[in-house]
């Protein structure tokens, strides 16, 4: 049994949360693999001090640097500590290097390198303090590994392949001697060499990555919250924890905006049906979530809904549209160049509308303008909406569902402005205004999932 385990910011955020998770690391049977986060705050210091190096370098090393040996300082005995420091020290010197290093500013993936630094320092503690413990244990970078990433900087998707052969090679072995290898999770590297992180949250996606590499049997994922839940508990505070979930809902509800799996999560798991947890580091008694192929039906309508917001509608207005599908190939070949992802596309007889993300309307602009006058007539833009995603048992095959949600949705006020139902088996997707996220997720959850609840404790 090959379980990967992976620990977010807050469970490795202080020396009570390393020894914690060092423990639950220790309870686990079998071999086990652990991909870590940088440890809570970390990464956004890394990216305030990417805005102003000159002004930031200083006070950056000097905090990161206390804030790593206080807790290693606290946690290990004189002869461990010095273990500690003898790879602290050459990984502390190149961070220290990389900040000083002009030349090396000016590549695109410079902000990669810096903002993946974090990652490099945690898996060191949490090594250490299991090795403090008595165990095997060995601390590995995404370059050791060999985790392949490609793409633009700080939007990186591994190349699973590559990654499977390297790890073969870097990982197994210490698998095999009965280590416990921690490896950093929110970066991989280039052909080139260089770091390149998978997007903000992308650890968990690390973790996918490694799990699939190492065929394992199961990834952990804890966190700090109970597991996957009907809502986001800071948003609706009454969400609750759902038990068990298919590859389908996770994956929809991370896409769309579930904060609680980085939404890539899903598919290097999926590809080769390894089960993957949620569970919460602080009450490592709970079972979490369990998300796999096959889930048990659960008579829920809503189980859970997220929200993506920050997107615009880009409406493109093409006489007959309808008719002419080699238009809407045309519209969709200009737009992906950017490779920027789309959201939603919906046609009518003479529009098309697409949703992006806000900070992809400029270019995504700049292409359609491209286009022949003959083909576009018109290209209208609206910011700041928002996609609702609902995922729910009989959402999409019961009749009068979504009569239902959008007559709650109108309670609050919200107007519905675009709709995609039936593309998905498992999701009823639809957007409103930034502006009417919370009132719109707190009512679907009060109606469908709250009363739900009490009519099934009634029964
Ligand atoms: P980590 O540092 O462990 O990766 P994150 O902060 O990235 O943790 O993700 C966990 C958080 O995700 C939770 O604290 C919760 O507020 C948020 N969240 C958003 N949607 C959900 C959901 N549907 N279920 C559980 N948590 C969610
Ligand atoms: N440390 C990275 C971030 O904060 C990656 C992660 O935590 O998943 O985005
Ligand atoms: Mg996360």
């Amino acid at each position: 049994m090959l379980t990967v385990m992976k620990f977010g910011g807050t469970s490795v955020g202080s020396l009570e949360a390393i020894e914690r998770v060092s423990k639950i690391v220790a309870n686990t049977q079998g071999n086990k693999v652990v991909v870590t986060s940088a440890m809570s705050g970390i990464t956004n210091f890394l990216v305030a001090c990417c805005e102003d190096l000159e002004y930031m370098r200083k006070d950056t090393l000097e905090t990161f640097e206390s804030k790593h040996l206080e807790v290693a300082k606290a946690m290990l005995d004189e002869k461990q500590y010095a273990e500690f420091m003898k790879e602290f020290k050459p990984r502390f010197d190149n961070f220290k290097a990389l900040l000083y290093d002009e030349k090396a500013a000016k590549n695109p993936y410079y902000m990669d390198n810096v903002t993946s630094q974090g990652e490099r320092f945690s898996s060191l503690l949490l090594c250490h303090k299991l090795r403090s413990m008595g165990y095997k244990s060995i601390a590995l970078t995404s370059e050791d590994c060999g985790i392949i990433a490609e793409g633009k900087p700080l939007n990186g998707n591994a190349n699973l392949r590559m990654t499977e052969t390297n790890m073969g090679i870097n990982v197994m072995p210490y698998i095999n001697k009965g280590y416990i290898p921690i490896i950093t999770g929110f970066y991989g590297v280039t052909e080139d060499d260089l770091p390149l992180t998978f997007g903000r949250g992308g650890s968990d996606y690390a973790a996918a990555v490694v799990a699939n590499a190492l065929n394992a049997d199961m990834l952990e994922i804890w966190t700090d919250v109970d597991g996957f839940m009907s809502a986001d508990p800071r948003v609706v505070p009454h969400a609750k924890k759902i038990d068990e979930m298919s590859y389908g809902e996770a994956a929809e509800l991370a896409y769309f905006g579930a904060k609680v799996l980085h939404p890539r999560t899903i598919e290097p798991v999926r590809k080769k049906h390894i089960p993957l947890k949620v569970r919460n580091s602080f009450k490592p008694e709970e079972k979490g979530t369990l998300i796999s192929r096959y889930r048990e039906y659960s008579n829920e309508l809503l189980r859970s809904a997220a929200a993506k917001t920050d997107l615009s509608i880009i409406t493109i207005s093409s006489p007959e549209i309808a008719y002419r599908p080699d238009i809407v190939a045309k519209i969709l070949a200009k737009i992906s160049e950017n490779d920027d992802s789309l959201y939603s596309i919906s046609t009518s007889l003479s529009t098309v509308a697409f949703l992006i993300h806000n900070n992809d309307v400029k270019s995504t602009l700049s292409k359609l303008y491209e286009m022949d006058n003959a083909d576009v007539e018109k290209i209208d833009v609206t910011s700041d909406v928002a996609l609702i995603c609902c995922v729910g048992d009989d959402l999409i095959s019961t009749s009068g569902v979504s009569g239902e949600i959008f007559s709650a949705v109108k309670e609050v006020d919200a107007n519905v402005m675009m709709i995609s139902e039936g593309a998905s088996a498992v999701a009823l997707n639809f957007v409103v205004r930034n502006c009417d996220v919370l009132p719109v997720i707190k009512i679907l959850h009060e109606r469908f999932v709250e009363e739900d609840e009490d009519y099934a404790e009634s029964e």
